[in-house]
């Protein structure tokens, strides 16, 4: 996994840019039953595709163009985050079916039930926090996560993946399906220089976000890579797996913990032990079954990124549990032997797990924890989770990019707080610093 090769970019992790990517893994059981799948406002709404009976019977218009779209994973999954939004966050790969290039001049995210009006408010940041909405993350750019890696024009044949981060202040207003209208241009083409083409409904899922326990205790617990504006390590990560784009980790979460002063570790950090969070007890999120256990990896060196792992070996030593209702929780780079249960065995929540450690793709100690709707590591859809309770203390001041390499490097991480706020039923964003209690 050379940094400048696309496969970097398989690790269930903290990718660090350069030299090392880390990979912060875990599983998390999931504390609280499922929340049942009850009945939708959505499940009444009117199938787009049937006939109409009335009119000359053209259910919608036809556009042609050479941009064609579809949804990377197993649904639009919506969630409540700490900031009190709900957000769509997923991503839609982008591919030019024609010869000559064509450019994106915008994209609006629709209701088809709102007669095609604009929805929602759409906005994502790269790493470095640049705008790079409407843009497409182009498979023939090298593999970074700063603008650079994006554009607005794809090649002929080219293919590309554009992420999305639509917020409603009301979870009410979610619309029960979506579309999207893409204005594009291909001024090479003397037949068809422009185009405006609108995709038919895309269903956004009526399933709510599994509510879970903690998966560790006290405080100053840092969401160093989550959703949603940023597309960081985790969000970015379209692996091509098994023969299908995979957003395998786009709700994961990379715990690192700080302290007062915002330092990760004492000492110079090299030694995994040095670091607060290492050693941390993991518990389980939610009832649940064991159904992978992996306990016997090395850690490895803090601030470097391991060479040569297999992909069976990415997640590190790591438990996945199986909380029904086709959730996954998975707890990632756990401490060598620290792993005390066993595939088959039956956790309740809060029971003890194993340790937190350094073990796997990873650059420093920090817990990768996600929700899965399969039990794969990579063959999978990362779904959205929720906390029954929380306190977010603040919100790290640095960038994606800078928390990886300040953390690794030392460098006190600044936090800004107006103040502690209790977050019920809400999903950790990006650069939350969270506490659980004792
Ligand atoms: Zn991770």
């Amino acid at each position: 996994m050379g940094k400048n090769d696309d496969s970097a970019n398989t690790g269930l992790g903290w990718l660090m840019k350069t030299p090392g990517r880390v990979l912060l893994w875990a599983v998390a059981g999931l504390s609280v039953v499922p929340p049942a799948l009850g009945q939708s406002r959505c499940d009444n709404a009117p199938d787009y595709f049937a006939p109409v009976t009335s009119g000359d019977g053209q259910r919608y218009p036809l556009a042609i163009g050479p941009l064609v779209w579809h949804l990377v994973g197993s649904g639009v999954y919506p969630v409540k985050g700490s900031d009190g939004q709900t957000h769509l966050a997923f991503a839609v790969q982008f591919t030019n079916a024609w010869n000559l290039p064509a450019t994106i001049r915008s994209v609006e995210v629709l209701d088809p039930a709102q007669n095609n009006k604009p929805t929602g408010k759409n906005r994502v940041l790269s790493i470095k926090d640049e705008d790079v909405t409407g843009l497409v993350k182009l498979a023939s750019l090298p593999p970074g996560m700063d603008k650079a890696s994006y554009s607005a024009t794809i090649g002929g044949s080219a293919t590309g993946v554009m992420f999305f981060d639509v917020s409603y202040a009301d979870g009410e207003e979610v619309p029960c399906a979506i579309a999207l209208r893409v204005h594009e241009v291909q001024s090479e083409n003397k037949r068809l220089p422009e185009a405006t083409v609108v995709s038919p409904p895309l269903k956004v899922s009526g399933q709510a976000a599994i509510v879970l326990a903690p998966p560790f205790k006290g405080e100053g617990w840092v969401n160093a890579n989550g959703c949603c504006v940023e597309i960081g390590p985790h969000r970015f990560v379209t692996n091509p797996v098994n023969g299908t784009l995979q957003p395998s980790e786009q709700f994961a979460i990379d715990w690192i913990k700080i302290d007062k002063q915002g330092k990760a570790f004492r000492g110079d950090g090299k030694k995994p032990e040095e670091w607060l969070c290492y050693g941390a007890e993991l518990m389980a999120v939610a009832p649940g079954t064991v159904v992978e256990a992996t306990r016997d990896l090395p850690d490895v060196p803090a601030g470097e990124a391991p060479a040569n792992l297999t992909i069976a070996e990415i997640a590190g030593n790591h438990v996945t549990l199986d909380l029904g209702g086709g959730r996954y929780a998975i707890y990632a780079h756990m401490a060598p032997h620290s792993v005390t249960v066993h595939v088959g065995d039956r956790v309740k929540t809060g029971d003890k797990l194993g340790l937190l450690g350094n073990s796997g793709n990873t650059t420093g100690p920090h817990l990768h924890f996600q929700i899965s709707d399969r039990p794969s590591t990579l063959d999978t859809t990362a779904l959205p989770f929720v906390f029954e309770s929380m306190v977010v203390g603040g919100r790290m001041v640095a960038n994606l990019e800078e928390i990886e390499e300040d953390s690794i490097k030392g460098v006190a991480l600044k936090v800004e707080s107006k103040g502690e706020k209790a977050v019920v039923r809400g999903m950790p964003l990006s650069r939350d610093v969270v506490g659980f209690g004792e």
